[in-house]
């Protein structure tokens, strides 16, 4: 007899105050990957979740570790039948370090204030994977996921997924799946639930301006001679518009796109709050571009260092030479080799005072991602979703690069990628008093139960025909 879903639904969400305690348990143990210090955490919690994924009743769970590597989880229950699809959940156990930062509570202690649970990786993304947890669970308590399903819970997201490739050589059956569903994402509110279908790339820029071969008197030279700070100055503005943005290399973005940017709920209110703008300085404004499109789909320019005279340095000279780090945030399609012909057009041209300029680049850091969400599954997605939230589920993207999901994107973008999360814009991931808000988790939960149950109904046939 098929399994009804809404009791699988009904006894997860009477699962949920123990699966907070699960989650508690794994939020104490810091399995901060970027410090060598905590790799044995790592491990740690790579062990207790592998035992834990056995109870509830998947098989083969293993931790698997290969040389100079952090160790991943790997998990999955097969018996649902060759007719159905199989799932593969991804998620990370590592965290973000916390050294330099000001918590309201103890970065290691789960801590319920309000609606919001605080703790580093409550969000990102213990709070996404134990979700599939609560959900697996609550179904075999029932007799069995509907569908097949592969869990993936890595140990180094945090720190790019370096060897997340060779885990995938090393172990191809693990990733063996008709339909992904990486959870590590955001959703606009924690009234919407968000599909995320693109991640800008990134590319840095070092761009230099020389002009004397020694520091020399400012008293005595300055007047006749290039200043190479200021004409670095100048030449920054070349590249920015009215309101500071990067003015060059902006990109085309269909109307489809523009009309979902359009629907996103990003208000000037989130955004402050997120944002951490002081009190007296505005949101830039949109200009007729909604702020999704400004996040995600435009390019956007940083400058993260400079060789500008410091405080310590300071002296009545003219310096030999000048230069600044500038990070670009590329859009999601764009080239790197685009953009960077964009800036030397518009930096080489006619230099200030007759500098030598010079733009020098590595290339593309991040790859860019642009996805487009079509088919069965997606359609499935939309019914669960909006079943488990009761609300629509819309396209968001990310300003950032995840070197994951374009990883997985790479190997994998011929099937569904489902990227889903229980982050919201005031989870502060990878920043203080991170939180994740407890009825995105409930909501979470519902979705994963829903989600799996409408694959099921398509068949392992239908899910991938587009
Ligand atoms: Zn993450």
């Amino acid at each position: 007899m098929p399994i009804d879903v809404d009791v699988v639904a009904t006894r997860a969400e009477l699962a949920i105050p123990e699966a907070l305690a699960l989650l508690g348990g794994y939020l104490a143990i810091p399995a901060i990957s970027c410090e060598d210090a905590h790799a044995d955490d790592v491990r740690t919690l790579a062990a207790k979740v592998r035992d834990d994924l056995e109870a509830i009743g998947l098989d083969n769970a293993r931790v698997v570790e290969l040389d100079d590597a952090l160790p991943i989880v790997f998990a999955e229950w097969l018996h649902a039948g060759d007719d159905k699809p199989t799932v593969l959940i991804y998620g990370h156990l590592d965290l973000q370090p916390v050294a330099g930062e000001i918590w309201r509570t103890d970065p290691h202690q789960a801590t319920v204030v309000g609606e919001r649970l605080y703790a580093r990786g409550a969000a990102d993304d213990m709070g996404g994977w134990v979700s599939h947890m609560v959900a697996l669970r609550a179904w075999f308590e029932q007799g069995g996921p509907p569908c097949n399903v592969r869990i993936v819970i890595e140990g180094e997201e945090e720190i790019g997924s370096p060897n997340l490739e060779r885990y995938m050589d090393g172990w191809p059956d693990a990733f063996e799946a008709d339909a992904m569903v990486l959870t590590d994402c955001e959703n606009p509110s924690p009234d919407v639930p968000g599909l995320t279908v693109s991640l800008r790339g990134l590319l840095e820029v070092e761009l230099t301006v020389r002009a004397l071969d020694a520091d020399v008197h400012s008293g005595l030279w300055g007047g006749m001679v290039p200043d190479v700070s200021t004409a670095l100055v100048l030449l920054l503005g070349r590249l920015l518009d009215e309101d500071g943005r990067l003015a060059v290399g902006r990109v085309e973005v269909d109307e489809a796109r523009r009309a979902a940017g359009g629907r996103v709920p990003l208000t000037a209110e989130v955004i402050r709050e997120g944002a951490h703008l002081r009190s007296g300085v505005p949101v830039l404004p949109e200009r007729g571009v909604s702020a999704a499109e400004w996040m995600w789909w435009q390019p956007a320019l940083t400058v993260v260092a400079t060789t500008l005279p410091t405080p310590e340095r300071k002296k009545n000279a003219l310096r030999q030479a000048a230069s600044a780090t500038l990070s670009i945030r590329l859009a999601p399609d764009q080239s790197a080799d685009d953009m960077l012909e964009a800036l030397c057009d518009v930096l080489l041209a006619s230099p200030p005072g007759g500098v030598e300029v010079s733009v020098e680049s590595a290339g593309a850091l991040g790859a860019g991602w642009l996805y487009t969400p079509r088919g069965p599954a997606f359609e499935a997605a939309d019914r669960a979703y909006e079943r488990a939230w009761g609300s629509r589920l819309v396209q968001v993207g990310v300003g950032g690069s995840i070197p994951f999901v374009a990883l997985f994107g790479e190997r994998f973008g011929d099937r569904p990628l489902i990227l889903n999360g229980v982050m919201d814009p005031l989870t502060t991931a990878h920043g203080p008093n991170e939180s994740m808000h407890l009825g995105i988790f409930r909501k979470a939960v519902l979705a994963n139960i829903y989600l799996l149950d409408e694959l099921a109904a398509l068949g392992r046939a239908g899910i991938r025909t587009t």
